[in-house]
């Protein structure tokens, strides 16, 4: 009684996550290091994942924590290996006790015509953006069961709704991890867990500057072009959906105002996919 009302007292308008432990993957750059800030700006705890330089990566951490006063943590694991997904989930719990929010974020891309799309690239796109949120949630719904609460938060993509040409891979782990989430918000339904997927359009990050730039030699144009007219072609609202939106998003997705909605499929993509 006495732990449940300090729960509640600690969290407040400014700090609806206060106790919380959010693990987000991918989380050492774009959208993921936004969404991590932005769940430790509601007061979580932040188990951050990804690639980087160790002292880019100790950086980021001092300021999340200075930042927002809470603890920081990081996992070097490589969504691509299923044992390794194994020890983050396993530490995590050990170090925290508990894991709150589960932020699938981690994801690669590659483009190139179906006849001629490279195996290993289909092969480990399919590990890295669809089998890693297939792993971490099984090894996550334990603890959420446990504790009656969870939140698992997975970002597919606008192309986890609509095709587009030359991306076979990643459209088809997109479109998976929107199956995925129906599956695993129907069995976790009578449990306090929820999980959802957010569909972003464009947004600018390194993933997509490395698609400008290619797009710009392919077709020798510049990258206002690019940008312009190939990418935001399909955006009816003409501008790069922000980190800082999707990092919002999540946090709402993660209070306990979000307890009904589960099994969506969020597009947050300025009308891409209302054509
Ligand atoms: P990004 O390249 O800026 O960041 C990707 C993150 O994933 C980095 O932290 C990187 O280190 C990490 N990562 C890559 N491979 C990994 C692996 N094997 N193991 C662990 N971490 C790994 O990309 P982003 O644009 O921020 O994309 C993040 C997610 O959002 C992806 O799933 C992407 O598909 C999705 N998304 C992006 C956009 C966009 O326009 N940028 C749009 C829709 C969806």
């Amino acid at each position: 009684m006495s732990i449940q009302l300090k729960t509640q007292s600690a969290r407040s308008y400014t700090a609806p996550l206060a106790d919380r432990v959010s693990l987000i993957t991918g989380s050492t750059s774009g959208i993921g290091l936004g969404i991590a800030r932005a769940l430790a700006k509601a007061g979580s705890a932040v188990v951050l994942n990804g690639f980087g330089a160790a002292a880019e990566i100790a950086g980021i951490m001092d300021q999340i924590s200075g930042e927002f006063g809470v603890n920081v943590s990081y996992s070097a694991a490589d969504m691509a290996r299923p044992e390794a997904i194994a020890d983050m989930i396993a530490t995590t719990l050990n170090e925290h006790g508990r894991l709150d929010v589960l932020v699938n974020n981690a994801g690669i891309q590659y483009v190139a015509p179906l006849d001629q799309f490279p195996v290993e690239k289909w092969d480990a796109i399919l590990s890295v953006n669809l089998s890693s949120v297939f792993h971490t949630t099984r090894l996550a719904l334990p603890a959420m069961r446990q504790n009656g609460f969870g939140r698992i938060i997975n970002i597919a993509s606008a192309h986890g709704l609509v095709g587009s040409p030359f991306k076979a891979a990643y459209v088809a782990a997109k479109h998976g991890i929107v199956g995925l989430t129906k599956v695993a918000a129907l069995e976790t339904a009578e449990q306090g867990i929820t999980c959802n997927a957010i569909c972003p359009g464009y947004v600018y990050t390194p993933l997509v500057e490395a698609q400008i730039e290619g797009q710009a030699k392919a077709h020798a144009i510049s990258r206002e072009k690019v940008i312009h007219d190939v990418l935001l072609a399909q955006q009816p609202n003409k501008r790069f959906v922000s980190v800082e939106e999707l990092g919002a998003l999540t946090v709402f997705l993660a209070t306990d105002a979000a307890a009904s909605i589960t099994g969506i499929a969020l597009p947050v993509d300025g009308g891409w996919t209302a054509h």
